[in-house]
C-alpha cells in the first residue's frame, strides 16, 4: 500500500518555529514593533512595557496605519507591504522587509492590533490574535497610526517563557534596543513607558543632542565630531575622546544607512585608530553611521539583521580608521594624519601648555609585565594600585633614593607607596619618542649643513619609498642636495640624529614602511618618533650604573605619558606595600 509518513505542518507550528528565530525575548518583539512603526513614517512612537515585557510590550504610533483589509493580512507569514518584486530585495528602504515579524510573534503571544490608515476619520480596525489565530474583529476609536500589543509572550510555550531572565535583565535589553533604535532615528519624538513610569521622553532633535538626551549631560564633553564624504560611502556622527575608554563596551553604535550593526571589522578599524591612546583592554566609544547606497550591503545574512556585508568593506576599514585618527587629531587629542597637504605640525601632547602633570589616559596602569606577578599568583584587582602615577613622585634628581638593577633589563625602585618595577628598554623609547616628537613639533627644527653631501647607498626602489616621505623630512631638518630616481645626497640634517648612522636611519624608514608601523602612526611626526626612540634605544639588555639608574627613573616620570612605551607596552608596574604585606609575603 502506498502511504506516506511526510505531513506537511500545520501553519502555527510552522509560525511557531519561525518564532524561534525572529523571538528570543521580550527585546526581540520591541525591536520589530518599533521598525515597523519607523517604516510607517511615524513622528511619534510610544514604547508602553509592563514586568520588562513580560506581560505587555505595545508600540503606538502615528505613521501611514492599515486597511482594514491590511490588518487581517499583517500577522500572516510572508506578508509585507515593503516588497513588491524580487529586485527590492537589493534596494531596502526599509527596516523589516521579510514579512515574518508579526505572524512569529502573534504565534507566541496574544496579540491586539488597531490601526487606522484615514486621517480624515478617528475609527480604526481592531483584530485580537491569540497564538496565530484571529479571534475578535471590531472597530475602535483611533486617530491615524498603528497600535499593537503584545501580551504574555511565549504564555504556549512554557519552555521559552521560563527561560526567560529577571526583570531587570529583561528591561536592559528592552532598553539596549529602544537606545539602537532611537540613537539614529532622532528626529523622531519617543517615550518608553515602563510599569507606568517614563524612563524615556526624547524629543525630536539632532544627533548630537540625542546622544546627550539618552546617555547624560556629561556626555556633551566627551563628543568629538566625525565627518567623512567619499565616493563609496559618508561617516558621520561621533566618538568618545579617549579619556573616556571604558572597560565594558559602553556605547558602541554603527548605524549603515539608518540601521543599527554589529561589525568586527569596523570595531577593529576604530579600536586601532585609537591604539597608543587607550589601552587594549579598554573600548572605545562611539555612535557612527555610514551612508552607503543600499545597493552596496547584503543586509540579508543573518534573521535579526544586525549583520550585513559590504562590497567595499576593505576600503571602508580605511576611511573609518583614518578619520577617526583625523578627528582625535584635530581635536588636539592625538596628532593628525596629513600626508597629503604637507606638513602640520599637530603636537600630540601639547607641550606649550602643559605644565608636566600626568594625563588622565586610562592605560590600565595595573598591567604586569613581569613573572613575578604570575609566580605569586595575586589577582589584579587584589592589588591596591588604583592610584594613579602622580603618587609616584621620585625625588628630585639631586637627592637620592635607592635603585637597582636585575637581569640587565629591570630597574627595581620604590616610591612611597610600594616598590616600583621598570622595564628599562621600553622606558628607554619612551623618554627618546617624546624627546624625538618634542623636537619635530616644535617651531624651530635644527639643521646642521654638512660639508661633504652623504650619498645614500639605496635602491631605487628604497628611493621611491623614501620620496614619499622626502617632504616630512625636510620638515624635520634634512636638506637634500640631490634627489633623484636613483639617487639621493643628503646636504644637511637635524643634529638630534647622530650622523655617523644617518644611513641607519634611512634604512630603519624604509623597512618599518614595509613592516607597516607607519599605518598604525597617528602622523609622520609621530611615526618617525617611533622608528627613532626604537634604533636609538638601548638593546633589550644594558648594565647601568647607578646614576644612569637615576636619570632613565627621573627622565621617565618627566614624560607625559611614562606608563606605555611608544609601541604601547608597559613601562613600570607598583606593587604596592599593602599588597607585600597582605599577600606577598602574608
Ligand atoms: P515586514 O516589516 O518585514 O514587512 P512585519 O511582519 O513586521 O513584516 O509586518 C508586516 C506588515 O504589516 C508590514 O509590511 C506593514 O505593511 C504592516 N505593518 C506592521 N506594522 C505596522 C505599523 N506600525 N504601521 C503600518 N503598517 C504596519
Ligand atoms: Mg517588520
Amino acid at each position: 500500500m502506498m502511504s506516506s509518513i511526510i505531513k506537511l505542518l500545520p501553519q502555527n507550528v510552522a509560525n511557531q518555529i519561525a518564532a524561534g528565530e525572529v523571538v528570543q525575548r521580550p527585546s526581540s518583539v520591541v525591536k520589530e514593533l518599533l521598525e515597523n512603526s519607523i517604516d510607517a513614517k511615524a513622528n511619534n512612537i510610544r514604547l508602553i512595557i509592563k514586568d520588562s515585557g513580560k506581560t505587555l510590550i505595545q508600540v503606538v504610533d502615528d505613521g501611514i496605519g492599515m486597511s482594514n483589509k491590511d490588518i487581517k493580512l499583517c500577522f500572516l507569514r510572508h506578508a509585507t507591504s515593503k516588497i513588491k518584486q524580487s529586485k527590492d530585495l537589493f534596494d531596502l528602504k526599509f527596516m523589516g522587509f521579510r514579512g515574518e515579524a508579526l505572524s512569529s510573534i502573534a504565534s507566541v503571544s496574544q496579540m491586539t492590533i488597531i490601526s487606522n490608515n484615514d486621517d480624515q476619520t478617528e475609527i480604526g480596525n481592531k483584530i485580537k490574535i491569540n497564538a496565530g489565530q484571529l479571534v475578535l474583529e471590531e472597530e475602535q476609536a483611533l486617530k491615524k497610526g498603528t497600535s499593537i500589543s503584545v501580551e504574555n509572550l511565549f504564555f504556549n510555550i512554557p519552555a521559552r517563557r521560563n527561560f526567560l531572565k529577571s526583570d531587570s535583565v529583561e528591561l536592559r535589553h528592552i532598553i539596549d534596543e529602544f537606545h539602537r533604535i532611537s540613537l539614529i532615528n532622532h528626529n523622531i519624538n519617543f517615550i518608553l513607558i515602563n510599569n507606568g513610569n517614563e524612563i524615556f521622553n526624547l524629543k525630536k532633535s539632532i544627533f548630537k543632542e540625542r546622544i546627550i538626551r539618552i546617555f547624560g549631560k556629561s556626555s556633551l564633553e566627551k563628543l568629538v565630531p566625525i565627518d567623512e564624504v567619499t565616493d563609496f560611502v559618508n561617516i558621520n556622527g561621533f566618538i568618545y575622546k579617549p579619556d573616556f575608554a571604558r572597560k565594558t563596551k559602553t556605547a558602541q553604535f554603527f548605524f549603515v544607512n539608518n540601521r543599527f550593526i554589529k561589525n568586527h571589522h569596523l570595531n577593529h578599524a576604530v579600536k586601532s585608530a585609537y591604539e597608543g591612546l587607550i589601552d587594549d583592554k579598554y573600548f572605545p566609544s562611539y555612535f557612527l553611521n555610514f551612508e552607503v547606497p543600499n545597493n552596496t550591503i547584503d543586509v540579508n545574512i543573518h534573521p535579526n539583521k544586525t549583520e550585513i556585508r559590504f562590497d567595499n568593506a576593505q576600503s571602508i576599514y580605511a576611511v573609518l580608521k583614518s578619520s577617526v585618527k583625523h578627528s582625535l587629531g584635530q581635536f588636539n587629542i592625538s596628532p593628525t594624519i596629513d600626508f597629503e597637504n604637507g606638513i602640520k605640525y599637530h603636537t600630540p601632547y601639547d607641550y606649550k601648555n602643559k605644565t608636566p602633570d600626568f594625563p588622565k589616559i586610562s592605560v590600565d596602569r595595573l598591567y604586569n609585565p613581569f613573572e613575578i606577578e604570575k609566580m605569586i599568583d595575586i589577582k589584579i584587582d587584589d592589588l591596591d594600585t588604583g592610584d594613579s602615577v602622580s603618587k609616584i613622585n621620585f625625588p628630585d634628581k639631586s637627592i637620592s633614593f635607592p635603585s637597582f638593577q636585575i637581569d640587565g633589563k629591570y630597574v627595581i625602585s620604590k616610591n612611597s607607596s610600594g616598590l616600583v618595577i621598570i622595564n628599562q628598554q621600553r622606558a628607554h623609547q619612551r623618554i627618546l619618542y617624546e624627546k624625538f616628537l618634542k623636537e619635530f613639533c616644535g617651531e624651530s627644527k635644527l639643521s646642521q649643513a654638512l660639508i661633504f653631501p652623504i650619498k645614500l647607498d639605496l635602491s631605487k626602489k628604497e628611493i621611491n619609498v623614501v620620496l614619499g616621505f622626502k617632504t616630512n623630512l625636510i620638515a624635520i631638518g634634512f636638506e637634500f642636495s640631490k634627489f633623484t630616481k636613483s639617487e639621493i645626497e643628503l646636504s644637511a640634517f637635524n643634529p638630534i640624529f647622530n650622523k655617523e648612522s644617518i644611513e641607519e636611519f634611512f634604512r630603519e624608514i624604509i623597512m618599518d614602511h614595509e613592516n607597516d608601523i607607519n599605518k598604525v602612526s597617528a602622523s609622520f611626526d609621530d611615526y618617525m618618533a617611533r622608528v627613532f626612540s626604537k634604533s636609538h634605544s638601548s638593546k633589550s639588555k644594558k648594565s647601568l650604573i647607578l646614576q644612569e639608574q637615576h636619570s632613565l627613573i627621573n627622565d621617565l616620570f618627566a614624560c607625559n605619558e611614562p606608563s606605555v612605551s611608544p609601541f604601547n607596552q608597559k613601562i613600570f608596574k607598583v606593587i604596592p606595600l599593602k599588597s607585600i604585606e597582605n599577600k606577598i609575603l602574608k
